[in-house]
């Protein structure tokens, strides 16, 4: 028996990830879209999200991947219209309109997964399983990409609610707040922000840690050559490094495998069995913990302009 799903948005992240997860899925089935411009072989597309909901009964899911400023008003109408609903990282454009889906939810009584798809790497279980016992020293994380390879022509991220270099920086966000079994929170921020955009094209971030470990962030949308997604911590039994987004993990350069309690590979077919269960469970995943720590880098932060940026 396979559930119905529609999919919200059908973009750069919708192709690359969502549509091959639910197809390949035993769970779901990919009954409907919901797209302004862009359809999907053989899936009736609706181009309005209300008419979706109306016409389709049938279909008790719906997952957005559109960016996030929209998202809240999509989200609003699909829990109205007592679907269960799974969100995109960042969860939304502000913290306030999450937290009343949240209470939405709650009362309509659906399941509401905001997804951090970072955390399903491969390897960050097995480094919150290393880190578990292990005095913090210092841990960095540098997280470089080049904007004009993985963000070819969105302007949306430019732009309030876009987050600029936080849309990569927040999947390093969510990945040590899983991993660190203390919390942090954000003491200093630096933002370079190009002078014809709205949003940072590189980010230095310096966080308190209650053991007085030094915790820092560097991100930086202008690295031509090597991407760069490692989170390094050095501990009172050795140098961990996480690389490549949390899918290898490193011990005093050695890799070490510890096997996944989850036998399913893949960051979005790991999120769809996650979503697939908490439904099942009648119970919702919202952990707001990385736009925390990005939204208090925009109270924080220091903003430092530098050259216009001409894709
Ligand atoms: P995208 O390709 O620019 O947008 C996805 C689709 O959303 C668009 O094709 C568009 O479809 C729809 N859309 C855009 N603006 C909209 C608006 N104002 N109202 C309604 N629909 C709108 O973006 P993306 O890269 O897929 O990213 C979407 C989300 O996924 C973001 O939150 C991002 O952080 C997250 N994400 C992206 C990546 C990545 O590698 N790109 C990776 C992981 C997560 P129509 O015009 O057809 O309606």
């Amino acid at each position: 028996m396979t559930t119905n799903i529609a999919l919200v948005g059908i973009g750069k992240i919708a192709i690359d990830q969502h549509i091959p997860a639910i197809m390949a899925s035993p769970d779901w089935e990919l009954a409907a879209t919901v797209s302004r411009n862009n359809t999907v072989k053989d899936v009736e597309n609706y181009t309005d999200m209300d008419a979706m909901l109306k016409q389709r009964p049938d279909i008790p899911v719906v997952s957005l991947s559109i960016p996030p400023a929209p998202r809240y008003e999509y989200a609003k109408s699909a829990i109205a219209a007592g679907r269960h609903v799974m969100l995109e990282k960042p969860p939304g454009a502000s913290l306030s309109e999450v937290q009343i889906l949240q209470d939405l939810a709650n009362d309509a009584g659906i399941s509401l997964y905001a997804t951090w798809h970072s955390r399903e790497a491969a390897d960050v279980a097995a480094a919150k399983q290393w880190l578990s016992d292990k005095k913090l020293h210092d841990l960095t994380i540098t997280w470089k990409e080049d904007v004009r390879r993985w963000h070819p022509g969105q302007e949306w991220i430019w732009q309030p609610a876009g987050m600029g270099v936080f849309d990569p920086g927040i999947n390093a966000l969510s990945i040590v707040t899983e991993i660190l079994p203390d919390p942090i929170h954000l003491r200093s921020a630096n933002l370079v922000i190009p002078k014809n955009k709205q949003t940072p094209i590189a980010a230095d971030l310096d966080f308190s840690h209650p053991s007085g470990a030094t915790v820092r962030a560097e991100f930086d949308f202008r690295q031509p050559e090597e991407q760069i997604w490692e989170i390094k911590a050095t501990t009172d039994a050795g140098v961990m490094r996480l690389i490549d987004g949390g899918a290898k993990l490193f011990v005093d350069d050695e890799r070490l495998s510890i096997k996944h309690t989850n036998p399913l590979s893949g960051e979005y077919p790991r999120l769809y069995q996650n979503m697939f269960q908490l439904i099942a469970n009648s119970a919702s995943d919202v952990d707001l913990r990385p736009m925390t720590l990005i939204l208090d880098a925009f109270t924080l932060g220091n903003r430092e302009m530098t050259d216009a940026f001409i894709e």
